[in-house]
């Protein structure tokens, strides 16, 4: 059989423009060795409106929600699990300044529908070190990642469509019809390694970054949180007790593994935080597939007509990666053409 396409990485990149294809009628192979190194299996899943000191709205947010929305819904449908949690991010104010900002922006039409300045603390309030006030962001959502991740996998597995292997580049062969890989044989080759992309030498012109971001996973008994916390660092709730905090960012690191100075520094700020004790679970550390100009990369090889490249959703996979998907699969079938601030060409 030849296939329609081979997709190299299953992170949440490689596992929307999959899915995407699929929903086509594409037949599709995956090639991802496991999700050991993947930033998916790290991250908390934040859709954030609103970020920064200044308190900007996301770049292109009003149109990535519906998108993101309509998609994690379908996937929820259709693998059965439950990803999406629509929950408002507590917004912690530290002086006078920062609230009198945050109210002059939920005067702004373009953003009161994302901010509010009546805050229900709920159980915060009992539990935590309150700082000079606080305001509340909506249209905010976590969205598991890893577990969206594993189920889709499992479907893969079970289909026969993944090689659970590491993509060797020197293996593959290009002929002018197809990529041929192994025993896979493809008309499209699309790569989605996350940072490891860095090492793909189809894109090695690529001006790649790389953030190193950890994270901690907490018991925090009697807590019952029922909503996101940002007080320099994120509380967001996981399941049960357990919290993800996090997390660090680092533009330059040695390597990708969990660090002391990495765990004493969310232990500290959890502690400055909560009035009620906690225990660490889990730390894990992973690169985020970050771009300088904070733009995803989005294109196809200069020379490979059908070979592409989806990557450099950086801190904000979660509500970039949807709608961008569907673009580059638009785009993969001819039926659309690339946004310039995304397309890959803006660097040749
Ligand atoms: C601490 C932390 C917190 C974060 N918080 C958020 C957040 O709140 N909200 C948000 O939207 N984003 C967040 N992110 C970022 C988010 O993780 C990324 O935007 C997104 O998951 C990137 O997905 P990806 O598929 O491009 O990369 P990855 O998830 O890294 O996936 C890449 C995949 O490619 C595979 N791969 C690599 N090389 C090869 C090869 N040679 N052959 C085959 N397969 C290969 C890997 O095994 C992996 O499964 C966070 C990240 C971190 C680290």
């Amino acid at each position: 059989m030849i296939y329609d396409a081979l997709v190299v990485g299953q992170g949440l990149a490689g596992t929307l423009i999959t899915w995407m294809l699929q929903q086509k009628g594409l037949h599709v192979y995956v090639v991802d060795p496991g999700h050991e190194r993947a930033s998916s299996t790290v991250a908390a899943g934040l859709m954030n409106p609103i970020t920064g000191r200044r308190y900007v709205k996301s770049w292109r947010f009003d149109d990535l929600l519906p998108v993101a929305q309509q998609v994690y819904a379908a996937w929820e449908k259709e693998l059965g699990i439950k990803i999406y949690y629509d929950y408002g991010i507590i917004r912690s104010l530290f002086n006078r300044r920062e609230e009198n900002d945050w109210i002059a922006r939920t005067g702004d039409p373009n953003y009161s529908p994302y901010m509010l300045d009546q805050v229900d603390l709920s159980t915060y309030a009992d539990h935590t070190i309150p700082p000079f006030s606080y305001g509340e962001v909506q249209g905010s959502a976590q969205v598991h990642i890893g577990r969206l991740i594993r189920a889709f996998r499992d479907r893969l597995r079970e289909e026969g469509r993944i090689s659970e292997t590491a993509f060797v580049y020197q293996n593959l062969e290009i002929t002018s019809e197809t990529y041929q890989y192994e025993n896979c044989q493809a008309r499209r080759i699309i790569f989605a390694e996350g940072a490891a992309a860095a090492q793909n030498p189809y894109f090695a012109d690529l001006p790649f970054g790389g953030a190193k971001g950890q994270a901690l996973w907490v018991r925090i008994p009697g807590a019952s949180f029922p909503k996101i916390l940002k007080q320099r660092i994120f509380i967001v709730p996981w399941s049960d007790d357990i919290y993800w905090i996090g997390s660090t960012n680092a533009n330059t690191y040695d390597h990708d593994l969990p660090t002391q100075e990495g765990r004493t520094y969310l232990q500290d700020r959890l502690a400055d935080i909560l009035k009620i004790p906690f225990e660490v679970l889990d730390h894990k550390a992973a690169i985020k597939p970050t771009v300088n100009d904070r733009r995803p990369f989005l294109g196809v090889h200069p020379k490979w007509q059908n070979m592409f490249i989806f990557n450099g959703l950086g801190t904000k996979g979660t509500s970039l990666g949807p709608y961008w998907a569907k673009h580059l699969r638009d785009f993969i079938l001819k039926i659309g053409t690339l946004d310039s601030e995304v397309d890959i060409s803006r660097f040749t």
